[in-house]
């Protein structure tokens, strides 16, 4: 990430930021300061968006586009524009090409109902990756299951990369979608998108992006990446959960038929029949999580007054010294070791077991996640059962570097 790795920071107020967010002020166990590593589960949200979701509430709560009164107008008008400030922020070709969904998991669910399914026949196959979380396997699974379709996995190396050369073998033409991670949640391995997005275009095989992890963390431009689809979930990136997107180009949309269906999401309903609104509203049946997307568009102004690039800059700060912290700290093994890699480390300490590691960890204040990651096929290809994952935000010091560490030795010392 040499282009970030650039960004200033020496005018990054770590204080102030900190100040921004009134949970990182809490104590655990007994007066311990939380130590918060868990970002990659979900990132905490800063005073202005839950005041967002407060204010939005107290002064201004109606339903979208169902009615001609203010409070309705102005709901929509919130609505609407969360929406297309999550297009800029992805730099899409208008807010038009951004279907709002309660995360990346529906985004890709979506794109398996209403994209793939009436695409697939026995015998064709969906590709992924090694590293994917299981709402980037189990949808194509299910609409294979009710095609035909099988799934197929591209191989990644011992340090956690996708053998790239491998993956691009593997798009035959069989291969009705191509679908992998921009960042691994597990082990923060950045995927060459631009890369593989080119060699699934020369073929003719369309590529969904899982950006859950990329979006918080990187400046992504969506159309210079090149892929068909790109999926996010707004809770890891500062907003409300239940809040997300999948962006597709406005011919995409236009192709692909209703997966849910109720109102606000029809032209004209017939008891013969019904037609159907021009997309994205066409996959936004009922009444949507408004006061999250709210939260969401104010968590989207709130990183970009920060800067994408200082954010990401940051974090590798924090990544190349909790690297070289966490490998002073005999028995640790990390997982995952990419060249490129955002701020997740996965690790595990001989003789421990991940939980009873995390379990000890939290006794002393510091939030990390152990288990599989909803990432079972990484864990198998480690031949292990769970890691402990410590993952970071902008927001995070190098202080909580040293209290991951110290903890650690603390705990090695009762398990090992
Ligand atoms: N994909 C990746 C890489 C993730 O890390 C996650 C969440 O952990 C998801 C998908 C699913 O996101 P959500 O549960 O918000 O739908």
């Amino acid at each position: 990430m040499s282009s970030v790795s650039a960004a200033n920071l020496e005018d990054f107020d770590i204080d102030r930021v900190r100040a921004d967010y009134p949970l990182l002020a809490r104590t655990v166990h007994g007066g311990k300061p939380l130590v918060y590593l868990d970002n990659a589960n979900t990132a905490q949200k800063p005073a202005c968006v839950i005041e967002a979701v407060d204010h939005f509430y107290r002064e201004r709560n109606a339903n979208v586009a169902r009615a001609v009164h203010v409070l309705s107008e102005e709901a929509t008008n919130l609505y609407e524009g969360a929406r297309s400030a999550l297009a800029r922020f992805i730099n899409a070709g208008s807010a038009q090409e951004l279907v709002l969904t309660s995360g990346t998991t529906m985004a890709t669910n979506l794109v398996a109902y209403s994209y793939l399914l009436p695409r697939l026949r026995p015998g064709d196959s969906v590709l992924v990756t090694r590293m994917e979380h299981h709402a980037n396997i189990v949808p194509w699974q299910l609409v294979g299951q009710r095609s035909g379709a099988t799934l197929k996995a591209a191989p990644i190396n011992a340090r956690g990369e996708l053998l790239v050369d491998e993956f691009i073998a593997m798009l035959t033409p069989e291969v009705k979608l191509a679908a992998l991670t921009h960042v691994s949640n597990v082990l923060g391995t950045v995927n060459p998108i631009a890369q593989i997005a080119a060699a699934c275009r020369k073929r003719g095989i369309p590529l969904l992006v899982d950006g859950s992890q990329a979006v918080p963390h990187i400046p992504v431009d969506v159309r210079a990446l090149g892929c068909d689809f790109y999926a996010f979930t707004g809770h890891k990136m500062c907003g409300p959960t239940g809040t997300g997107a999948l962006w597709a180009r406005r011919e995409i949309l236009a192709g692909m038929p209703p997966f849910f269906g109720g109102g606000e999401m029809i032209r004209e309903v017939r008891i013969e029949g019904s037609t159907f609104a021009d997309p994205p509203a066409r996959f936004e049946a009922g009444t949507p999580n408004i006061a999250g997307f709210v939260g969401l568009g104010v968590a989207v102004d709130y990183l970009q007054g920060i800067g994408m690039s200082r954010i990401a800059a940051r974090e590798q700060e924090l990544l190349a010294y909790a690297t070289q912290q966490l490998k002073q700290v005999p028995g640790l093994r990390i997982i995952g070791e990419a060249a490129h890699k955002a701020a997740v480390i996965s690790f595990l300490i001989e003789g421990a077991h991940a939980h009873d590691l995390a379990t000890l960890l939290d006794l002393e204040g510091v939030a990390v996640r152990s288990g599989h990651h909803c990432a079972h096929p990484l864990m198998q290809f480690y031949g292990v059962p769970a890691t402990c994952r410590a993952s970071f935000a902008f927001y995070n010091t190098f202080a909580e570097v040293d209290a991951l560490c110290i903890a650690l030795n603390k705990a090695r010392s009762l398990l090992a």
